[in-house]
């Protein structure tokens, strides 16, 4: 990253709040809250030591979890906007920025297909979907909501949450039977699972669930924004999930993942704006200025940072929903990065791909002489310990335990003594990796040669 032209950046954002201060009268900082330009820099010194226990999310080496910073221009928006602090719950705790706001959820709007819409920015994904099992809980108070395992986590979470009773399916196969059988009033389907980074199949979902009466919730978190590359000519993600998103009844999409944000910025979109009727409170101490509607209103949350909208929106600006520029030129080199070591990988005597990646997301195990389910997660959590630590050149990967009977289906030799097996997952989230794909292939090999047995 070039810093001499971020600290030029966040130079701009502290004139800003200077032009923004000399607005009023001059005004002196109480002394209760002085701090000496020496003690804090003492302090930031220690923040900084402590800090330096991190991994390098910024660099291409790190190939492991859903992780890289923000971009300079989100920093530097944020910090413009920070300084003034606005709150994006009601319109007089942020005007401008929830203008912002609703500038950059009507992109995304437009991005999916929605035409009319209600929708807002949030503090995360697991919030956002929240917000969608709320509503789907509402309008269906009796009956199952349904997932699959391949859904996040937090999904069963916030069903126990909201009291929601709910349902996990082996696969949305045969999915009729499993309506009736369940009682099911909503389906939450992933775009981009979390762990291989797979489509579930919303296309051949939601004609199923309309003729059911079903909602259908797309957990679009991490792939949401790989929608920018399903309208190309060239085709490099398969487009049919994408292309049906239009028709989902919420969609959730998280900036904090590929979208160049800071954490603290997931979105929520509802295809009916009349679900804004379900959120209907009258607060006494929610002031309103405006006969325009407060985000706080159609929000499950209360303050959430004005900044965050800023930050996306300049983002954004910078970095338009486009397929061949902006945030579509960057997935596109994401997404060839994974389809480059997927590739490698197929030429390895070492290593087998577990899944082929739907988008940048690459999962792979060693194959041990004995190729059982408990030699490959022994020799895979060696392989994560011991390239993390290399000396000269360390490389970051993430583990993921999965079925051990999904390797064998793939692997008739494949001995399943224990029911899971822990294998390797790269999420190869920046556009450096596309480069630098072959140096963490070969890095691999080389430690594979001499020590996988
Ligand atoms: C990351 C993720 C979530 C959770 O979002 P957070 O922003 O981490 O709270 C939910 N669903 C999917 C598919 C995800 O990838």
């Amino acid at each position: 990253m070039d810093t001499t032209k971020l600290s030029e950046l966040i130079g701009l954002s502290l004139n800003a709040q200077q032009q923004f201060r000399s607005r009023w009268e001059e005004m002196n900082d109480d002394e209760s809250v002085f701090l000496s330009s020496d003690s804090s820099k003492a302090i930031l010194k220690k923040l900084e030591e402590k800090l330096a226990d991190n991994y390098p999310f910024f660099h291409p080496r790190y190939a492991g979890q859903m992780l890289k910073p923000p971009h300079q221009i989100a920093m530097a928006a944020y910090m413009m906007a920070m300084q003034i602090n606005p709150n994006n719950h009601a319109l007089d705790g942020g005007p401008a920025t929830a203008k912002l706001e609703l500038e950059v959820v009507a992109k995304f709007a437009r991005m999916f297909g929605y035409q009319n819409f209600i929708g807002h920015l949030t503090s995360s994904g697991t919030i956002a979907n929240l917000e969608a099992l709320w509503v789907a809980k509402s309008l269906h108070p009796q009956m199952k909501i349904a997932f699959t395992y391949s859904t996040h986590y937090t999904h069963r979470r916030m069903c126990k949450v909201i009291g929601a009773p709910y349902v996990v399916l082996d696969s949305f196969d045969d999915l009729e039977k499993k309506i009736e059988e369940h009682s099911i009033g909503t389906i939450v389907v992933t775009l981009g699972t979390t762990s291989t980074g797979k489509f579930e199949p919303l296309h051949d979902i939601l004609p199923i669930a309309r003729a059911h009466g079903v909602r259908v919730h797309a957990d679009a978190a991490y792939g949401g924004f790989f929608t920018l590359l399903a309208r190309q000519k060239k085709l490099i993600v398969d487009p049919q999930a994408f292309l049906a998103l239009n028709d989902a009844d919420s969609i959730v999409i998280d900036p904090h993942k590929h979208g160049l944000q800071p954490y603290g910025c997931g979105c929520i979109l509802f295809k009916d704006p009349s679900v804004g009727k379900l959120y209907k409170h009258d607060s006494p101490y929610t002031y309103f200025t405006s006969a325009d509607l407060h985000l706080g209103e159609i929000s499950l949350e209360c303050s959430r940072p004005g900044a965050a909208a800023a930050s996306l929106w300049a983002t954004l600006e910078a970095f338009p929903l486009e397929a061949d520029r902006g945030l579509g030129l960057i997935l596109t080199k994401t997404r060839q990065a994974a389809m480059k070591f997927s590739q490698l990988i197929s030429t390895s005597d070492y290593f087998l791909e577990y899944t082929p990646p739907d988008l940048d997301i690459v999962t792979y195990f060693p194959r041990t002489k004995l190729f059982s389910a408990s030699e490959v997660s022994q020799a895979t959590e060696k392989i994560f310990i011991d390239l993390m630590n290399h000396p000269v050149h360390p490389l970051y990967l993430a583990t993921l335990n999965v079925d051990s009977v999904s390797i064998q289906k793939k692997n008739p030799k494949f001995i399943c003594d224990i029911p899971t097996t822990k294998i390797l997952r790269s999420v190869l989230m920046k556009p450096e990796h596309l480069d630098f794909v072959p140096t963490i292939f070969a890095e691999l090999e080389e430690y594979a040669r001499t020590n996988i047995k």
